[in-house]
């Protein structure tokens, strides 16, 4: 139901790549796996997938987080999870990461209000489809944001964002990941600071391991 009416608007109301101006998407398939990596520094835990400063790719997460263009989050998940893919196999056996499970970096409720939806979580459900409950689970309200805290991109010194950022996360319910391997789910990455507070807070919540994937860097 979902394709054909996907169909149907796509029929009424085309949208073209913004990048090569193909019809079909509003950025597609091919353009997205064709963006240069991401090659900046970041933890060796966190894999960031694509490299934010390339101006399609700036441009496809600004419409998917701030004009709710939400199937953009469905391509971006397709290369995403070929990629867990690869890692995980390796990650099994070397570090005996098995059965993980998915958690999107929450919003803060004052954020989650003014969107509507977490674009992190948009990305953990698309994983889930093209899964099939294969490889991995999703706990969507295990990690939680319960304070609103400022803009984490607005503030430009780098030890105020830290602090903006320490103990913003909660962990609902922690049996449910006691000893369980965590792979983080966030659209961007920037200084790794929300995602190592994240990784930390489920940490001493009694998580096993935690890695984490963003579509950018
Ligand atoms: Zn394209």
């Amino acid at each position: 139901m979902k394709d054909f009416l996907d169909t149907i608007l796509n029929i009424v109301f085309p949208v073209n790549c913004i990048s090569c101006k193909e019809k079909g998407s509003l950025l597609c398939i091919k353009c997205l796996a064709s963006s240069p990596e991401a090659e900046r520094e970041s933890a060796l835990w966190i894999f960031p997938l694509f490299d934010y400063r390339h101006p399609p790719l700036k441009k496809a997460i600004w419409l998917l987080k701030y004009k709710g263009k939400r199937k953009l989050a469905d391509i971006f998940a397709e290369v995403m999870y070929a990629r867990i893919l690869e890692e995980l196999a390796d990650l099994s056996m070397m570090e005996n990461f098995r059965e993980p499970v998915l958690i999107p970096i929450p919003l803060a409720p004052k954020r989650y209000r003014e969107r509507g939806f977490n674009q992190a979580t948009l990305l953990c459900k698309a994983l889930m489809e093209l899964d099939k409950n294969e490889n991995f689970k999703l706990e969507k309200n295990i990690l939680i944001k319960p304070k609103d805290t400022e803009h984490q991109a607005r503030i430009e010194d780098r030890s105020k964002r830290l602090k903006n950022i320490i103990g913003s996360f909660l962990v609902k319910n922690p049996q449910t990941i006691k000893d369980k391997n965590i792979i983080l789910i966030d659209d961007v990455t920037t200084t790794g600071a929300t995602l190592a507070e994240a990784k930390k807070t489920l940490k001493s919540a009694g998580a096993r391991k935690v890695i984490a994937f963003t579509v950018a860097h």
